[in-house]
This record gives structure tokens, C-alpha cells and sequence, in this order.
């Protein structure tokens, strides 16, 4: 582990995602967004509900890194994609193969260490 300072509001959810119980934010109007927010960046509102995370998303993008930055140096290459969760999008490393996973795919988000520093990140999880 790193000795980065401890961001309450992300490693709270990061938490919450490691255990199974990963949450987003979600205001009157139907936004999502993630944590830490203190008002929806969609409309503003304050009302933000902490809402259960989809157990599964789908991947909206994603491309291989074959050359990382430094902090990611020894996890390349790795496939990076963005997901939609219901009303949010995550972004994480996928596990699996480069060239194995496509827009569409189903996925289960979790938490996992860079290879490079061992900070926790997001990772996602073939379905
Ligand atoms: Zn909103």
C-alpha cells in the first residue's frame, strides 16, 4: 500500500465497492454520479441519495494501454474501459486478455491494486 492521504468521500466508496456493497449518488431528478459530490454536477440539486450499484454494467469503450504512465508502468499493457452502471459510468482495468473484450460486454466492477504501486483502483470483471 501507499501512504497517499486518505480522500474520505472515495475511499469510503472504494471501500464499499471492495466489500461488495458499491453505491453511487443519486439526486431528485433521476442523475447519477459518484463520490464525493456534495450536489449533483448534472443540475445541482443536494439532495443526493446513496443508491446500490448495479451488480453488473456494460462496457461503453475501452482501448489497451501498451505504454502506461509511470504509476501504471508494470500493469501495461492492460485494457482500460469505461462502463455504464445504470445511471453512472466507472472507469477501471479490466481483468482479461487485451483484445478480448469488446463494447457490449458485460461486467462486474471491483476493487483491485495497480501492479505498479499496489493503489487500489477500479477493476472490472468479465461476466
Ligand atoms: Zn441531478
Amino acid at each position: 500500500m501507499s501512504d497517499r492521504v486518505r480522500d474520505d468521500g472515495y475511499d469510503d466508496a472504494i471501500d464499499a465497492l471492495a466489500a461488495g456493497e458499491g453505491y453511487y449518488l443519486a439526486c431528485p431528478n433521476g442523475h447519477g454520479s459518484l463520490p464525493p459530490r456534495h450536489a449533483c454536477p448534472h443540475c445541482g440539486a443536494r439532495e443526493l441519495t446513496e443508491t446500490a450499484l448495479p451488480e453488473t454494467g456494460t462496457i461503453d469503450s475501452c482501448s489497451t494501454l501498451h505504454v502506461a504512465t509511470p504509476a501504471f508502468a508494470d500493469d501495461a499493457p492492460y485494457v482500460l474501459a469505461v462502463a455504464s452502471f445504470g445511471a453512472v459510468r466507472l472507469t477501471g482495468q479490466v481483468r482479461a486478455e487485451p483484445g478480448t473484450v469488446e463494447i457490449g460486454d458485460e461486467v462486474a466492477a471491483t476493487v483491485g491494486e495497480s501492479a505498479t504501486t499496489g493503489d487500489r483502483l477500479v477493476v472490472f470483471e468479465l461476466r
